[in-house]
């Protein structure tokens, strides 16, 4: 690890967070019903950043009443006028977003780099992608006039805090739905930004709702009998429980849950290019991907070649303060999460795993992991089976194509896969073999709002993305 920081850290100044923020209902910040509040603490230092305002049940009740109301009139407005709204909030979000970008590693600890130019260009495109398709679902192949559902619940997790909300938000209000979304209780702040956006975008009241709290806000939320839609990205565990919840309810569901991706490399394929893809597949956002490539299946005859090559890229990754632009990892979520990972990484070693991180200060306050490799893995072993959320890589081998595809397959997940090679007709001869919802090859972790987004197994339904995004929001 290189420890020569750039001396110009990303201002902080560029955000002025509030020390208190309350619950966005019907247009208005507003304090719970109860009083309750909560604290968000920043990981890379400790620091609390804001007391939020924490939803209990009477919020959750008064945020889908106004939804309700809001929806008679947005679902009624002609898709062009949707559609302005929306290129409004695109607009904004462009012009905001340095200020986002600070926010949102503050809150979240990503490094500045990854804010900067991967979630805030996303979050824009997302938008300016979704308002191009209001005013066309009649075009859209569903029908001549697709209904939007009415009041969707939506529940996000931390690791993308304002792309995932995006991914929710935009295609249910180009449908015409209105939108009640609880962010995850570490990483509350840019939603309650993106609610002032909607303000200043003049969006009528109640369109959007922000309700921050834990996990039994969320269960309020999708349980409400006035909801009528329910996305939710998350672990599998609570996806599982959520389908539970709305079992035999009328409510339309889509789950986008974990994930335990392979990055198959094979033996013709530029290596250089593959230790980048490798890097990238794992330790972007810490690994805190659901479609990380968190395990690499190299072909036996290059391995040696290939960790070489990654061991020395690893080497020169810079972790600590993730509002530097130079830093590569930044801080993990929380400190739930990172003694999640030390567990599971323990858990490797007892199993027999050979771990490997190159040589790395890890700064005093903050919660932090270095990147790790684990070589000598077997498929029954917990950590290539099991999804980490954090920056560890567990090195698996194969001889054959056949081989690899079994071995990629073999996961209770479906959702992310990287393959690596100079022939083409191996690229689509193994990814037709692939049980995943996205597969790359020669990259990894690309994202583009047109491309629908999803995983097989347990790794939830539906997709999001792209034109099949608007089907999750409307009766077909
Ligand atoms: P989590 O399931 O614990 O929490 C996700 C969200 O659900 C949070 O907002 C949380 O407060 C809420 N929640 C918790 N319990 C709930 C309940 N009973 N009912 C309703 N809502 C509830 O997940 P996490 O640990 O915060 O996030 C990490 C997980 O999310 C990983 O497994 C990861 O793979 C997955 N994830 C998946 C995708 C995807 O697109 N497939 C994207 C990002 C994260």
């Amino acid at each position: 690890m290189t420890f020569e920081y750039a001396p110009a850290p990303e201002s902080r100044s560029v955000v002025d967070i509030a020390p208190s923020y309350g619950l966005f209902i019907d247009g208005e910040f507003t304090e719970a019903a109860d009083g309750k509040v909560f604290k968000t603490v920043s990981p890379s230092s400790e620091e609390v950043l804001s007391e939020i305002a924490q939803a209990g049940e009477a919020d959750v009740d008064r945020a889908v009443k106004a939804a309700r109301k809001a929806f008679e009139k947005w679902s009624a407005l002609p898709g062009s006028e949707r559609a302005k709204y929306l290129f409004r909030i695109a607009r904004i979000i462009q012009e905001r977003s340095r200020e986002l970008a600070v926010l949102e590693t503050l809150d979240n600890g990503k490094p500045i780099k990854e804010t900067r130019d991967a979630d805030l260009p996303l979050v824009a495109a997302h938008f300016f992608y979704y308002a191009g398709w209001a005013d066309k679902l009649g075009h859209a192949g569903f029908g001549a006039d697709p209904k939007p559902l009415g009041v969707a619940g939506q529940v996000i997790p931390w690791n993308f805090p304002l792309l995932m909300l995006a991914w929710k938000i935009a295609p249910a209000l180009a449908t015409g739905n209105t939108v009640v979304l609880k962010p995850a209780e570490t990483t509350p702040l840019s939603a309650l930004f993106f609610a002032d956006i909607c303000r200043q975008a003049g969006l009528p009241k109640g369109v959007v709702n922000i309700l921050p709290g834990y996990g039994d806000t969320g269960a309020a939320l999708v349980a409400h009998p006035d909801v009528n839609k329910v996305a939710f990205t998350g672990s599998t565990a609570v996806g599982k429980q959520i389908a539970r919840t709305v079992a035999g309810t009328n409510k339309k569901v889509t789950l986008e849950l974990g994930g335990k991706g392979a990055n198959i490399v094979f033996d013709d394929a530029p290596i250089d290019q593959a230790v980048e893809g490798i890097v990238n597949g794992i330790f972007f956002n810490q690994g805190q991907v659901c479609c990380a490539g968190s395990r690499l299946l190299v072909q036996e005859s290059i391995q040696d070649e290939l960790l070489d090559s990654l061991k020395r890229r690893l080497s020169t990754l810079r972790l600590g303060d993730p509002l530097d632009k130079n830093t590569d990892i930044g801080a993990i979520n929380s400190e739930e999460q990172l003694a999640r990972i030390t567990s599971l990484v323990e858990k490797g070693e007892a199993e027999g795993g050979e771990r490997w991180s190159p040589a790395c200060e890890l700064p005093e306050s903050g919660y932090w992991f270095a990147p790790t490799l684990f070589t000598n893995v077997t498929q029954a072993h917990t950590i290539a089976r099991d999804e980490i959320f954090g920056p560890v890589l567990s090195v698996l081998t194969f001889r054959t194509p056949d081989e690899a595809v079994a071995k990629a397959n073999n996961s209770q997940y479906g959702l992310s896969a990287g393959i690596w090679t100079e022939k083409g007709s191996r690229i689509l001869a193994v990814a037709s073999k692939l049980r995943a919802g996205v597969i790359w090859s020669n990259t990894f972790n690309k994202f583009d709002p047109t491309s629908p987004f999803g995983g097989y197994k347990e790794s939830g339904f539906g997709r999001e993305g792209g034109r099949h995004g608007l089907e999750a929001y409307l009766d077909v």
